[in-house]
């Protein structure tokens, strides 16, 4: 048996335990060794029933004595109840709510080992466990030697599918006793320095812990077998990361030039002095589209920070060299602020600036194609549709690209200019992202952050309201329209489909227009309206005729009115935390006092420490640290995302230290490896066993 042994082949696994196993992504004998138990059990010292005190965590080995499922009752949920002996004469009871199913495993007799809290049941005066994890023990051979499940420091792997814990654990056991024991890759110098056991024995101990292993640690994925695999899966990843933007140091792209006359322009479009982080960032920008090769850059920056402007000025180092720019907006709505708002700023140099949108008439759009292949546009503003086969570039050579459309679009640039010069590409996110992700999702982008507000920004202040209290909220709002500003009311409209919240949306803007605000201008806006529509509202409230937006989130990016000084959020509880962030930016924008109000009703623990945040901090950063620790990196993004590596022993909320600490010795043993030798056994080596797995990371 070796590593890449399929898991169908290994004895107790067979083809229907295979396809439960690949349902998880365990094909092969690795991906088992890959497969950590998420929890460690002590049961070497495990104690009779007699011994048994309330309040403790403990195991005990017992058998079924008597069962009860009283019958099925509004009342009792359910409730499945076991009493268990162990020869003894006390008596520990188990209960559990929703648990018919179990009259089929604990039946009388069944050994078991339990697991849970220990509890006084003051109806009967016995020792209780409620919903304790078990294990049966007397299952018959394939289930293997009792000794691995009892007396010992027990592994207990998370269930896949009919592929219990403890067959996991009988299955895992056998793959450790025949497999060849596998090379270690991690380089040797780093493995001392670091003082990191070696692949095997970190392997062996973490599915099969030694007697006097330390409980704490492993549990926290801190033993040394821990740190060793959560290391190398880290380091592996940024290898590839490095290896990846050292080859796109090799690839040919446009070298531009910075000239005087390139200065001049920008000065001449500037409507304010830059704040001295958007000069910076202008500043490595430059150096970046200065070079021979494709620029691949991030700018992040909090909400406002003024990240289209340092666009802009990108934009004109491309056109002053005589080449096109496409800015790539991820809906419609952003596409037309992005196209007003180039359009303004490059009016007085002459640029013309077009948008190639969904709706436009074949015919209007022909023509809009027409002038980018003449290359009389200079810059094309639309969705990810205007890199469609059907618009071609003169000459392409900046693509602004927002985060969220960025693996399609790479890949799509690539495609496009076949034989030419791969244009520069400039990424930029809506919000912040925190340092463990940009180091992992867009570790292979250098990063540029904007962390600066322009001047005389005063903070939002965003306060927390009870729903029952929603008319004051509404008159807070009057009072600001009657003092000549503006408000929006967000609606959550999750997904644009859902009819029926669309519905309640519209309602509320009735509700609104008809009884609450009769005389103030209310428009409504939301991602069903034909586009026209959207447009001639969201130019309606830019020119303040319409007074307060009723909205869903459809105005969650980008969309800038600065007189606009009231966001008042519904049912806050029901957005993330980056949203809510980002739906308070688009107020605050002007010289006025702003303000945020999220009308929520009861909250939960989770959704209350989401609005805290939001109450008590205004920095994005600080914010999207919090928002990936309190919904972990999976979610971060939403489920549409992708591109977040598969990582089976790291977490990079958990182990953030440790990546920083990878990363630093990755990019060290790329830009010096300690041999030619060892370099290119390393990138082998990724190849085979860790492309695949990061999917990303294309090596070459
Ligand atoms: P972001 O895209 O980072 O959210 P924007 O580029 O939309 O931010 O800028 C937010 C607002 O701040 C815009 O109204 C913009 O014109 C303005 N702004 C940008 N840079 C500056 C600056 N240096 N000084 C004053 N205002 C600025
Ligand atoms: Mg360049």
């Amino acid at each position: 048996m070796n590593l890449d042994t399929p898991l169908v082949y290994v004895k107790g696994v067979g083809p229907f335990r295979a396809e439960m196993l690949e349902a998880k992504g365990l094909v092969t004998v690795n991906d088992l060794l890959h497969y950590p138990p998420f929890r460690y059990e002590d049961r070497t010292n495990l104690k009779p029933i007699e011994k048994l005190a309330p309040g403790e965590m403990a195991t005990v080995i017992v058998e079924v004595q008597a069962t009860r499922l009283p019958k099925a009752g509004r009342k009792n949920l359910g409730m499945f109840e076991a009493t268990f002996g162990d020869g003894s004469r006390y008596k520990l009871l188990g209960k559990w709510f929703h648990g018919a199913y179990l009259a089929n495993v604990l039946v009388e007799g069944t050994r078991v080992a339990l697991y849970g809290k220990v509890e006084f049941d003051t109806y009967t005066g016995e020792l209780l466990m409620m919903h304790p994890e078990f294990e049966p023990l007397s299952a018959g051979d394939e289930e293997g030697d009792h000794s691995l499940h009892t007396g010992r420091v027990v592994p207990i792997y998370e269930a896949a599918g009919k592929v219990s814990a403890k067959l996991l654990r009988v299955i895992t056991r056998r793959i450790l006793d025949s497999v060849t024991p596998p090379d270690d890759f991690l380089p040797s110098q780093l493995r001392e320095q670091m003082k990191l056991p070696s692949r095997w024995d970190a392997m062996r101990t973490i599915h099969s812990p030694p007697e006097d292993s330390d409980l704490r640690l492993l549990n926290a994925f801190r033993s040394p077998a821990h740190l060793r695999m959560i290391f190398e899966e880290f380091f592996w990843l940024e290898c590839g990361l490095a290896l990846k933007r050292r080859k796109a140091k090799t690839v040919e792209g446009v070298q531009f030039q910075l000239t005087e006359r390139v200065r001049e322009k920008i000065k001449a479009m500037l409507p304010f002095k830059p704040t001295g982080a958007q000069k910076r960032v202008l500043g490595e920008i430059a150096h970046d589209m200065a070079e021979p090769h494709p620029m691949n850059r991030l700018v992040q920056g909090d909400v406002g920070s003024g990240k289209t402007l340092v666009a802009a000025e990108a934009a004109i180092i491309a056109i002053e060299n005589g080449y096109q720019v496409a800015v790539l907006a991820p809906t419609e709505i952003l596409a037309s602020q992005h196209f007003a708002y180039f359009k303004a700023l490059f009016q007085k140099l002459g640029y013309a600036v077009v948008m190639l949108s969904g709706s436009y008439r074949p015919k209007e759009k022909a023509k809009l194609r027409q002038l980018i292949e003449q290359g009389l546009a200079h810059v094309a503003v639309g969705t990810h549709a205007i890199l469609e086969d059907d618009v071609k570039f003169k000459k392409l050579g900046l693509a602004i690209v927002d985060e969220q459309h960025r693996f399609g679009v790479m890949q799509r640039l690539k495609l496009m200019e076949k034989g030419a010069k791969k244009p520069d590409v400039l990424v930029m996110t809506a919000t912040p992202i925190p340092r463990t992700l940009a180091l992992t999702i867009y570790g292979d982008l250098d990063t540029s952050v904007i962390d600066e507000l322009p001047p005389g920004r005063r903070p939002v202040v965003t306060k927390h309201v009870f729903d029952s209290r929603i008319e004051e909220v509404w008159s807070f709002v009057g009072r600001e329209v009657q003092a000549g500003r503006q408000a929006y009311v967000v609606y959550p409209v999750i997904e644009e489909s859902d009819t029926t919240a669309l519905k309640a949306a519209e309602k509320m803007y009735l509700h609104l227009r008809d009884t609450v605000f009769p005389d103030f201008t209310i428009g409504l806006l939301h991602g069903k309206l034909p586009q026209s529509e959207k447009e001639g509202v969201m130019a309606d409230f830019k020119t303040g005729r319409i007074r307060i937006l009723v909205s869903t989130t459809v105005v969650e990016v980008g969309v800038d009115v600065p007189n606009a000084t009231v966001m008042v959020i519904e049912q806050a509880e029901r957005f993330g935390l980056a949203q809510l962030h980002q739906l308070r930016g688009r107020v605050g924008r002007g010289g006025n006092q702003s303000y945020c109000l999220l009308v929520t009703e009861k909250l939960g623990e989770t959704a209350r420490d989401r609005i805290r945040t939001l109450t008590e901090s205004n920095d994005g950063f600080h914010i999207a640290e919090m928002d990936l620790r309190l919904r972990g990196p999976g979610e971060f993004f939403g489920t549409k995302q992708s591109g977040l590596p598969t990582l089976r022993f790291a977490n990079i909320v958990r182990d953030s230290e440790l990546l920083e600490v990878a990363r630093t010795e990755a990019n060290a043993f790329i830009s010096h490896p300690p041999s030619e030798e060892a370099l290119r056994r390393a990138i082998q080596y990724i190849r085979d066993h860790w492309q695949r797995r990061y999917g990303l990371v294309q090596v070459g």
